[in-house]
This record gives structure tokens, C-alpha cells and sequence, in this order.
């Protein structure tokens, strides 16, 4: 995929770039006092929703096209850049028009394939960054493919936005932070910068610093925070949004993690302990490929003597001696589940190929 990093946008981006603005745009005032208030923060774009994309009808849904223009008010007071979420063709025409710089999609959106189409189609031949949220499902071929799609129409300016996930049994957050999914997704485009976006992970204002934090250890580019002068009375997501002083006081207290790449004199001292890790990782390997080998054994066993692949009694037996053992060696109990579950799929399959070999009419 062909991706233009962030600060390559042409739009003064950082590395670490800040995100900030209210969850919905309500009135030229509040846009006005809130650009106010971020002023003298590290803000590099301001976001407000213009069409809101709600749950149930009868909330909310946005002043729609008319707040577009109020933007301006942000950019001249910030000097920045604005984003706005946009849903379908008729709202990239206005945000357009109305010179808005960066777009956002937001994670309603990106779940349809449908709609990701019809912003791509109203996109074709236009040079602007594309910001895509997760799905509300952890689905990370639906978030590729969302890219994937505005590559084709030749957006090239994108990013990453990770808002977690919908899951009905967790009670901390709002959306489950997955934070393997961003580093997947990292890894399958090369060269893409995915941003956090904690409010809506949240949920409640009282997390944002210590999830903001947590996106910056896993080596998120960037926060996206919902910021509002009067949050209590925000017309939507009140409870995850925060005043733009709060904003700051959180910046203050984050610490940017930055690659070890970019610093060679740490390299060489990291460079040991990395050796080390290499040396062990091929100790781990030679002993699971003994391991194989006895499995193999067995398995031939198993076939002689008409025995199943699956013994029960046994796999309990590994299973708990074997966890028992790495709690007591300092490693998770889901670690250790995970890794035994791995083996046995592993030995499982491998006896059974033996099983399928073919085999003499007099052994039958
Ligand atoms: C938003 O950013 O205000 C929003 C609607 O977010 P999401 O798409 O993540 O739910
Ligand atoms: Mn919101």
C-alpha cells in the first residue's frame, strides 16, 4: 500500500500528534470559547462532529452543515488545521467545500463496506487525509480493507484511529481497548500511523490520562481527546469529554516512549540484552522440535495400537501440572493457557497426519 506518513501531510503534524475539540460541534460560541481555551496547548488539529451518528434516533444528531463554516473561528484562533467525521457523499461535498483539511471515518462507518465505498467514490481525484477508526467490531480485515479501498481512489494521506471495541460484558470501559490490533495493523501496512482516541475507549473522564499513557507505551502515534469548556453539559458523550485545562495537566504528565532506532547509543546497550534473548528464543525452538520428535513417537505408538489422538486424562494432567508450574515461574495463567493450547493443537495435528498415512491392506 502506498501510505504518506503524517508528518509528511503538509500540515505541520507532529510525531506525537494531538487531537482535540469537541465531541460535537453546538454553536459558533462554544466552538470559539473552546479553540480559546486550547490555546498555548500542544493542539495540532481540532476535531468537532458535524454529523453525529447515534445509537438511537431522537438524540442528538449534529448540527449538520450549517456548523461547518464556525470551524474557521478554531483555525484562526489555533492556527491549526480542523477534521470533521464524515458518513457519506453528501457530507465529503460539504467538508470539502467548506476547506475542511483533514476527514475522519468514524467507527459506525468503517463496519460497512458499502458506505467506506461511497466516501472513496466522492473522494476520487482529491488530495485530502483520511483518518479511519476501528470497526466497533474487532475485525482488522474490515479496518484494512477501509484503507485499502481509499488507496484504490488514491488517497494516500491516511491514518489509524483506535477507539476499541463494542463488547457487552466489560465494565471498565466504554470500548474495550485492543491493544495488539493497532500493532497488527501497524505491521500489515507498513509506514501507517494509528492514533488513540481514549474518550471514546472511556468513557468517563477519569481514565483518559492512564489510557492515554497505555497508548503511548504501545507505541500509538498520536491521542485524539474530546475536549469541551462545560463537558457536564456537552450535548453528546458528556461524561468522557474534558476541559481544555484538564488537557493540558494530561499532556504534562505523559511520558512519549520513542524508538530505540532512532537512538544508536542506546542501541548498542540494548543490542546485549537482545543477543541474549536471540540465544534463548533458538535454545526454546531446539527443545520444542525435541519435543515434536517424541510426539511423533508416541503418535506412532498410537497408531499400532489403535489409540486416539485425544487422550483426556492426560491433556488435564499436562494442562494443570504445567500451569501450575509457570504461575509459580512468574507467567500468567492465560500465558500459559494460550502457549499449552498451542502445543497440543500442534501435537494433535501431527499425530493425526500420522494416522491418515497410508497404510498397509493388513493393518487395516
Ligand atoms: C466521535 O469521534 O465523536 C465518534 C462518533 O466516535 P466513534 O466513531 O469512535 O464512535
Ligand atoms: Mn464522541
Amino acid at each position: 500500500m502506498d501510505i504518506i506518513d503524517i508528518k509528511d501531510w503538509g500540515l505541520g503534524l507532529s510525531e506525537h500528534v494531538l487531537i482535540a475539540g469537541p465531541c460535537s460541534a453546538e454553536s459558533p460560541q462554544q466552538i470559539e470559547t473552546i479553540a480559546k481555551g486550547l490555546k498555548g496547548s500542544p493542539v495540532e488539529l481540532f476535531r468537532a462532529g458535524i454529523w453525529k451518528p447515534r445509537t438511537r434516533p431522537g438524540s442528538f444528531e449534529g448540527v449538520g452543515s450549517e456548523a461547518l463554516e464556525w470551524l474557521d473561528a478554531a483555525k484562526e484562533i489555533l492556527n491549526v488545521p480542523v477534521t470533521v467525521e464524515v458518513a457519506k457523499t453528501k457530507h465529503v461535498e460539504a467538508a470539502l467545500k467548506a476547506g475542511v483539511e483533514v476527514l475522519w471515518i468514524g467507527a459506525r462507518t468503517t463496519v460497512n463496506p458499502f458506505s467506506v465505498q461511497e466516501i472513496c467514490e466522492a473522494l476520487k481525484g482529491v488530495d485530502i487525509p483520511v483518518m479511519v477508526k476501528n470497526p466497533i467490531n474487532p475485525d482488522l480485515q474490515l479496518w484494512l480493507g477501509a484503507f485499502e479501498r481509499l488507496n484504490k481512489v488514491g488517497i494516500n494521506k491516511v491514518a489509524g484511529i483506535h477507539r476499541g471495541f463494542s463488547d457487552p460484558y466489560e465494565k471498565r470501559y466504554r470500548n474495550k481497548p485492543e491493544w495488539s490490533m493497532p500493532i497488527h495493523l501497524k505491521r500489515m501496512v507498513p509506514g501507517l500511523s494509528v492514533i488513540c482516541d481514549p474518550s471514546h475507549i472511556c468513557g468517563t473522564r477519569e481514565i483518559i490520562g492512564a489510557v492515554s499513557q497505555r497508548a503511548i507505551n504501545f507505541g500509538l502515534d498520536g491521542l485524539m481527546i474530546e475536549t469541551h469548556h462545560d463537558p457536564d453539559n456537552a450535548w453528546s458523550d458528556a461524561k468522557q469529554q474534558i476541559t481544555p485545562d484538564m488537557l493540558k495537566i494530561i499532556y504534562d504528565s505523559l511520558i512519549f516512549r520513542e524508538n530505540v532506532d532512532e537512538h544508536p547509543e542506546m542501541l548498542t546497550e540494548i543490542d546485549k540484552y537482545r543477543h541474549k534473548i536471540d540465544l534463548l528464543d533458538s535454545q526454546i525452538l531446539e527443545l520444542f522440535s525435541e519435543r515434536f520428535k517424541v510426539i511423533e513417537q508416541v503418535g506412532e505408538y498410537k497408531r499400532e495400537h489403535n489409540l486416539a489422538v485425544y487422550q483426556p486424562s492426560r491433556w488435564q494432567e499436562v494442562m494443570d501440572s504445567r500451569i501450575k508450574e509457570g504461575i509459580k515461574k512468574n507467567m500468567t495463567e492465560k500465558f500459559m493457557k494460550s502457549l499449552l493450547f498451542a502445543i497440543h493443537e500442534e501435537s494433535v495435528k501431527k499425530q493425526e497426519a500420522q494416522l491418515k498415512e497410508m497404510r498397509p491392506m493388513a493393518n487395516l
